[in-house]
């Protein structure tokens, strides 16, 4: 690499917000490059032995997945419903389609569900940090809000254990307003559980970046990984670039889109530093702990179960035809003690299998965990942040979006990043 300036915007990191605001670019006619750490782009959508180990699910209301997916010539697989749900909380395990709530605690359930959609609903989902009282439902961690609405101990543990498997992180550390503005996002509790278990995509999710990434026509240079950024003069006055340094030289351009995780972004060195309130958001949220087993069996007779809700070491468990799949949220596990426990929530035996992955995200240096989780007090505070750019340098990553932990977050924070920068080099 030179150090001339010989491309106009640089886009680092292949994940689907990456792609999504090269794709942006290159559409608008801006000549740009991608630059990726990794051998494959996807980032947390992976696949390992053909078996999918990261983001996988696409539902309803993700409208730029879905359009993306037929664009590519892609097709999407509803998740099937039927059978029953193993539900392994209050220390008891219990297999049937509806949740083991008691006769007696129905009714505060309901009430409490009830209270969980009109918080949900009254939320700004575009903005839920400028909803009426989010302040005070953010200072309020999940556990709190699920005991102050009173469900009953059943239906309490049934939706902590529920939400602490879908967020990949505890309720107790987990902001109320976090969790309400999932429900909330979807459209309802239900639509939010379908969402996140929606619809899958038969070639495999991991064909999602990688024919999206044939499709760019912008140059993707893999296993090079940017260590540094600096942005020289400014904008303005028509000179200065920003200077990226990699691990395979450095690179002069008018803008970059970095379009990393946080947890990398807030190891890489920015000169001049970022304002106050984007370093302070790098630097204070935090990401979910999930490590995903995914099995395949010879074939699925005698499964006789389609999910598992609580439970340890996997929280929380599913299976799609043969592929059964789980997430655990637990620190330094065996892997073959999360392939025992799988095994045993479907009662299979390991005769049965033909092959399986594991994958450690918190342990991956180049995702540095699952995706954000709020902790209490950190949405209002970090939540706008989030989304501003920096004069030439554009941020661009699931948590920047409206959909904050999935692949629909990742699309839509990539077209704003890559708007952000076209708008900045071709002024109307
Ligand atoms: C276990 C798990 C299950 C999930 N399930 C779902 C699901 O079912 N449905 C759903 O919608 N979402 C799901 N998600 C979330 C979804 O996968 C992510 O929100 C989305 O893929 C994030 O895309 P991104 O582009 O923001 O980030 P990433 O995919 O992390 O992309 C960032 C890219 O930057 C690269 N990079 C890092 N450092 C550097 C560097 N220094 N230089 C250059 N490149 C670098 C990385 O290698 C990576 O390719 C899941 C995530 C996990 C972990």
């Amino acid at each position: 690499m030179s150090h001339r300036l010989d491309v106009d915007v640089v886009v680092v990191g292949a994940g689907m917000a990456g792609l999504a605001a090269a794709d942006a670019l290159v559409c608008a006619g801006i000549d740009t490059m991608v630059i990726e750490a990794r051998d494959r782009p996807g980032g947390r959508i992976r696949a390992d032995n053909g078996l999918q180990v990261g983001g996988e699910f696409i539902g309803r209301p993700h409208v730029r997945s879905r359009a993306l997916v037929s664009r590519l010539g892609l097709s999407l697989r509803p998740m099937p419903r039927s059978g029953p749900i193993l539900w392994r909380t209050g220390g008891r395990t219990r297999a049937g389609r509806v949740p083991p709530v008691p006769m007696a605690e129905i009714p505060a359930a309901v009430r409490a569900l009830a209270r969980l959609r009109r918080d949900a609903m009254a939320l700004d989902p575009a903005r839920p940090w400028a909803s009426p009282g989010a302040e005070q439902m953010d200072a309020t961690s999940t556990a709190q809000h699920l005991q102050r609405i009173g469900g009953g101990l059943q239906a309490t543990e049934l939706l902590s254990a529920l939400i602490a498997g879908f967020a990949t992180t505890g309720v107790q550390d987990l902001s109320a307003l976090h969790s309400t503005w999932w429900i909330g996002r979807a459209g309802g509790l239900a639509a939010a559980l379908a969402s996140g278990t929606g619809s899958q995509i038969p070639a495999g999710a991991d064909a999602l970046p990688t024919r999206f990434a044939d499709a760019i026509t912008a140059p993707i240079m893999y296993e090079t990984a940017v260590t540094s950024v600096e942005t020289h003069g400014a904008l303005s006055r028509g000179g200065g670039y920003v200077r990226l340094i990699t691990t395979t030289g450095s690179l002069r351009t008018k803008a970059a889109v970095l379009a990393l995780p946080l947890p990398v972004l807030r190891r890489i060195p920015i000169t001049p530093s970022l304002p106050g309130p984007l370093t302070a958001a790098m630097d204070d949220l935090t990401f979910g702990k999930a490590t995903k087993i995914s099995v395949l069996l010879e074939s699925d007779r005698g499964c006789r179960v389609r999910a598992a809700v609580g439970g340890s070491p996997l929280g929380i468990v599913w299976r799609a035809g043969r592929v059964l799949s789980g997430i655990t949220t637990e620190p330094g596990h065996e892997h073959h003690r999360l392939l025992d426990d799988l095994l045993g929530v479907f009662g299979v035996s390991d005769q049965a299998v033909r092959a399986w992955a594991v994958h450690d995200w918190s342990g991956d240096p180049l995702s540095g965990g699952s995706y954000i989780t709020f902790a209490p007090g950190r949405l209002t505070r970090h939540g706008p942040a989030l989304r501003r750019p920096h004069g030439r340098l554009a941020f661009a990553a699931a948590e920047r979006s409206t959909w904050p932990n999935s692949i629909e977050g990742a699309l839509e924070s990539g077209r704003a990043a890559g708007r952000h920068v076209r708008d900045l080099l071709l002024p109307r």
